[in-house]
């Protein structure tokens, strides 16, 4: 085995007696001999793994050691529930007694035991989330930074949490290589997604009860009160299931968890539990026009495949705002980015990093960045801070050693090869910013909507009285609703769009019961 990993992945917690002798119950004992391979780097599928007695090294695929596991502890991490292709090998170190659980069986494990389904969820997203910091393991794109195929596919890996390396590489298309070493040339994002045994494909017609164009929290929200309450439920999702929540760091409004939860351990969560109710989450499908009909309407993806849905919940969220200047395209992904998460905080370690915007994302990234020991300003259009940023937040950032400047705008980038070195702010002054963040707002994702849905003059969609519709979440197209950022006058917060996506079930019953 190579050398130990820098990166300080978690250890799993330990499973009681009682976790143990559940775990039995479900999954078959076994034993394996030191130097045996449990599962290795690009396989299909493997069993959820509890370590009676024994230990178990996880490695990478050149054989350096990444963590090893003890009694009591347990293996395994998010592909575990989504069946995706296996980013890491484990070998047993010291002889092995385990128990094995198949990954069907584990899921309706989780579903009954509550305390166990809690200790599993959030020790496989600490995993993957360390494991997205890790040097050279999962997907490996190449491809030229000024392609924007590339850079789709890097933005891709990256939205989704899957661990990758981007090597800038001279080609025309960009090269994918799996876990495993299968290689694609010039793939979709639907490819690759598949590929790697995530997600099922949709067949070329579908006809379901309810169709949500979105997995944010809207949607997702629509997905488990729909499904659970006997719709046929399918969720389109063109980037990354989850939405803008999913690339939220810490939220701490949301009802029920008062020390905060990550934006992606709360969707996370979601997706399971909509799962769970029979919903059927899908990407990466983009949906790219709406036909209304009479009482049935046709959605048409990207990829050609249509879908007749009874009713249509449109939660297609807003999209941030790039920066007006020139050059921006050369820095995006590299040293620009829309989110902050554990792969871009490791990057900024000890760098001094600019944040733009005057929201509560933007402070929340600001925070988080600072506490992974970047040095932050934060610049914002205002006179005060205050007027756009929840107070705790602002609180936070003088705790975190985070500078504010107050009426600040970008004027111009600078550096080379797509890393920023510093910038010049519009009253002249020049920072020696090494990366950039921007929390600038958002347009509504509608415009493929064309003029079939009545927006406001921003392009949010309307609804309810504003729409002339029949309740508050119907837009001017009977049987079609709208929930969440997208909807026009909407509240932008977690909470409000899943409330919203779970009322807009209530008026799709409604609608339905009303249908000839
Ligand atoms: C960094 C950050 C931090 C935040 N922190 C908080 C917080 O602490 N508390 C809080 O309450 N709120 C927070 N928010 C706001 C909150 O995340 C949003 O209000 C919420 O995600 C809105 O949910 P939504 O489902 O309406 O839209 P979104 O989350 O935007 O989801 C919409 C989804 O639709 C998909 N989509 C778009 N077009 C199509 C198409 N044509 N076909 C298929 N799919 C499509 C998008 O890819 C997206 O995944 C934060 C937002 C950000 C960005």
């Amino acid at each position: 085995m190579g050398r130990q990993s820098a990166v300080d992945v978690p250890k799993s917690p330990t499973l009681s007696a009682s976790q143990l002798a559940t775990l039995a119950g479900r999954g078959e004992e076994r034993t394996a001999d030191v130097g045996d391979v449990l599962y290795r780097v690009g396989d299909r599928h493997y069993p959820f793994i509890a370590i009676a007695e024994g230990e178990v090294a996880i490695v990478d695929a050149a054989g350096n050691e990444i963590v090893r596991h003890g009694a009591a502890r347990f293996l395994g991490e998010l592909n575990l529930l989504s069946g995706q292709t296996v980013f890491v090998t484990a070998v047993v170190t010291q002889t092995l007694h385990y128990i094995a659980v198949d990954p069907d069986a584990l899921r309706s494990l989780l579903f009954e035991d509550g305390a166990l389904s809690d200790l599993l969820l959030s020790t496989f997203i600490a995993r993957r989330e360390a494991l997205q910091r890790v040097q050279g393991l999962g997907l490996e794109i190449m491809g030229p930074r000024s392609s924007e195929a590339t850079m789709r596919m890097v933005e891709f890996a990256r939205s989704n949490r899957l661990p990758f390396v981007w090597r800038d590489a001279d080609r025309v298309v960009p090269l994918v290589r799996l876990p495993g070493g299968t290689e694609l040339d010039g793939p979709s994002t639907g490819h690759v997604w598949r590929a790697l045994g995530i997600g099922r494909e949709l067949a070329p017609r579908e006809m379901v009860d309810l169709l949500v164009v979105g997995g944010g929290p809207a949607g997702l929200g629509a997905a488990v009160y729909g499904a659970s309450e006997g719709l046929e439920t399918l969720v389109i999702e063109s980037t990354a299931l989850g939405g803008q929540a999913g690339s939220s760091r810490r939220i701490e409004n949301y009802l029920g968890f008062p020390a905060g939860i990550t934006g992606n351990e709360l969707t996370g969560r979601a997706i399971t539990q909509a799962r769970k109710f029979g919903a059927r989450p899908t990407m990466p499908y983009r949906a790219v026009s709406l036909e209304p009909g009479d009482g049935r309407h046709l959605v048409r993806l990207d990829s050609g495949q249509e879908i007749v849905a009874s009713a249509v919940l449109l939660a297609t969220g807003a999209r941030y705002r790039r920066l007006p200047v020139d050059g921006l395209a050369d820095y995006e992904g590299i040293s620009v980015f829309y989110a902050a998460g554990p792969p871009e905080a490791q990057l900024c370690g000890a760098s001094r990093v600019g944040v733009i915007g005057g929201g509560n994302s933007a402070g929340q990234a600001a925070i988080w960045l600072a506490r992974g020991g970047a040095l932050v300003t934060l610049l914002h259009r205002r006179a005060d801070l205050r007027e756009t940023m929840s107070d705790y937040l602002v609180r936070d950032l003088e705790r975190y050693g985070v500078a504010v400047r107050d009426r600040s705008e970008i004027a111009a980038l600078h550096g080379n090869d797509g890393q920023l070195e510093a910038v010049t702010l519009a009253s002249g002054e020049r920072q020696p910013f090494s990366f950039l963040f921007l929390f600038l707002g958002a347009r509504p994702c509608t415009d493929w909507l064309g003029d079939v849905i009545a927006r406001d003059a921003d392009g949010f969609i309307l609804t309810g009285h504003d729409a002339r519709a029949a309740n508050l979440l119907e837009t001017s197209v009977p049987g079609v609703f709208a929930a969440g950022d997208v909807r026009s006058g909407s509240t932008k917060r977690c909470a409000t769009a899943v409330g919203e996506g779970a009322m807009a079930v209530q008026f799709v019953h409604a609608r339905l019961a009303a249908a000839p």
